[in-house]
């Protein structure tokens, strides 16, 4: 960094180290910036210009709009506006690695090379600007690929600003000082002089000198952290290869949303809209491998469901008849294919844990499934998405054996009913009862060769998470150890939280992430790990949001 021929603020030329990082090829324009409903304040409109008269924390807050709209984790705190270099989203770049990726691995002057002649071939500046911006990307790159680091705007910095840095700033990734007044500026402008486009050129807002820039000079461009970045290794774990694919699936598919409710109906599509955005707002939608729902070929609905009722549920939605079955079943029209979807999708996931794609995978499906029975819709459910999953992963993969675990609040019926004399499906259901839908009782415990394999464990209102721990550690751990499934199903519903409003139990997020590590462990020691966790209840939007956001983020460790 710096130069020996510039002005007293570039001494002493230093080399520094910098962490892998990625960063825009152009400023940020104002068509980027206004998607975020950020009000554009720039003095040169244009769609492709460089947004302008930009100030430092607003430049900021773009940066954590844009992250939080990706799914990464903002980096700047809103109210001391201080910057996490660990988190994983946008941010401004130090003024090291601008001035890093400015060079292109040069020593020149600039990026090409001394002569300052040449500069109208890479920059906007005041040679040959008439006076005002121009769209972004027009003169040519550096070798890097990166557009007007030499003219057109200047850019902010993350740094605070101090002419007398260098002499003892760091030499790995310099950070600029700890406090200070002014943020530093970088790279010529519009109205800049060749000297002040120069690489190692500094400069700051308000103290400019050479050539008074204007607010309408000054834009910004985005950085962020590379993936072999130390801080992000350390974030997604030590000692893992860095560039790991996800090992989590998560399915979600805006078809869902199409499976409408009635007004203040519990069971409805922004339970699901609540799980995305609170994903994406920690940080974690980027983490997990996205899988797409189809729907289900008739052929394994018919695994579960009998033909009469299939057509029996395409018909009533088709012809919208309100509901299906049962009042607590309402329909709209496009709900048999949100149907076919939700119990289609969750094969998806199963075939990218058999492909080796992901590891485990948790499904956002709307219908739930684990009331639906045979020939009849009931408790919001249609087609029983869980238990027609154990059947594929039996006649697809030949896997004999199955584990489901359901500790949604409510008993799932149509899921006992469905394996009651198969001894290769160990289901395993922790439930209050009494309770919708009356079934559930410890007596049943399956018939014939399936004696035993049905293993229910009633709770009463009110349990807590430590009557749940004691439920998995001493009665599910050792029965599906002693089981030893191939493939390990989750029927997730979430309305055990103690914020549902129907469940009127006392579970909180931690309590389904403990339930989860145990889960996982079994699917651990028995199948490498395969488990698909399918969303069932759960009608607190906020206390669902948190509870599957802890329950992924025992899936992803
Ligand atoms: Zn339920």
């Amino acid at each position: 960094m710096g130069s020996n021929a510039g002005a007293k603020d570039e001494l002493p030329v230093h080399k520094v180290w910098v962490s892998p990082f990625l960063m825009d090829r152009y400023e940020v324009t104002q068509e980027q910036f206004k998607k975020f409903q950020l009000p554009d304040p720039s003095h040169f409109k244009g769609p492709n210009h460089p947004l302008e008269q930009i100030n430092w924390t607003d430049a900021a807050l773009y940066c954590n709009e844009r992250s939080r709209a990706e799914g990464f984790e903002p980096c700047y705190d809103e109210e001391t506006w201080r910057c996490d270099f660990d988190a994983n989203g946008y941010r401004l770049p130090t003024e090291a690695e601008w001035e890093y990726a400015c060079r292109a691995g040069t020593r020149t002057t600039y990026s090409f090379n001394n002569d300052a002649r040449k500069l109208k071939i890479y920059a906007w500046f005041v040679g040959n600007s008439l006076g005002r911006t121009h769209p972004v990307g027009q003169k040519k790159s550096n070798s890097w690929g990166l557009y007007d680091m030499h003219g057109n705007v200047a850019e902010w910095c993350n740094d605070f600003y101090s002419q007398g840095y260098y002499e003892q700033s760091p030499q790995r990734d310099p950070r600029g000082p700890n406090h200070g007044r002014e943020r530093v500026v970088r790279g010529g402008a519009w109205n800049s002089s060749a000297d002040a486009c120069r690489s190692s050129y500094r400069s700051s807002d308000p103290s400019i000198d050479d050539t008074c820039l204007a607010n309408d000079a000054i834009g910004f461009r985005c950085v962020r952290a590379g993936l072999s970045n130390t801080a992000a290794r350390e974030k997604t774990h030590e000692n893992q290869p860095i560039e790991r694919k996800p090992k989590t699936g998560f399915l979600y598919d805006d078809i869902f949303l199409e499976h409408k409710a009635p007004q203040g109906f519990p069971e409805r599509p922004e339970r699901l809209s609540a799980i995305v955005d609170r994903l994406k707002s920690q940080g974690l939608y980027s983490k997990l491998y996205p899988l797409k729902a189809m729907p289900i070929p008739l052929e394994w609905l018919t695994t579960i469901h009998s033909r009469g009722y299939i057509e029996r549920a395409k018909k009533s939605c088709e012809q919208s008849e309100g509901y299906l079955d049962s009042p607590d079943v309402p329909i709209s029209s496009k709900s048999y294919e949100a149907a076919l979807s939700a119990a289609g999708g969750v094969l998806c996931a199963v075939d990218a844990i058999m492909d080796a794609k992901i590891t485990n995978a948790f499904c956002a499906v709307r219908p739930p499934g684990h009331h639906a029975l045979e020939d009849q819709a009931m408790g919001f459910c249609i087609f029983n998405n869980v238990a027609i999953a154990a059947r594929y992963i039996q006649g697809k993969y030949s896997l004999a054996k199955v584990l489901i675990v359901d500790w949604d609040v409510h008993h799932g019926n149509g899921t006992q009913a469905a394996f009651y004399d198969d001894p290769n499906v160990l289901y395993f259901s922790v439930h209050r009862y009494p309770f919708y839908p009356g079934s559930g009782s410890v007596a049943e415990r399956g018939v014939g060769k399936g004696l035993s394999h049905n293993i229910n464990v009633p709770l009463p209102a009110g349990s807590t998470d430590s009557d749940y721990m004691r439920v998995f550690q001493e009665q599910l751990k050792p029965a599906a150890l002693a089981f030893c499934p191939e493939f390990v199903l989750i029927s997730a519903g979430f309305d055990a939280h103690m914020d549902d409003p129907l469940g009127g139990m006392n579970v909180t997020e931690r309590g389904f992430a403990q339930m989860t590590q145990i889960v996982k462990i079994i699917a651990e020691e028995c199948c490498d790990g395969r488990l698909v966790s399918v969303l069932e209840g759960g009608y607190s939007l906020d206390g669902l949001a948190a509870s599957v956001e802890a329950h992924i983020r025992v899936l992803v460790e």
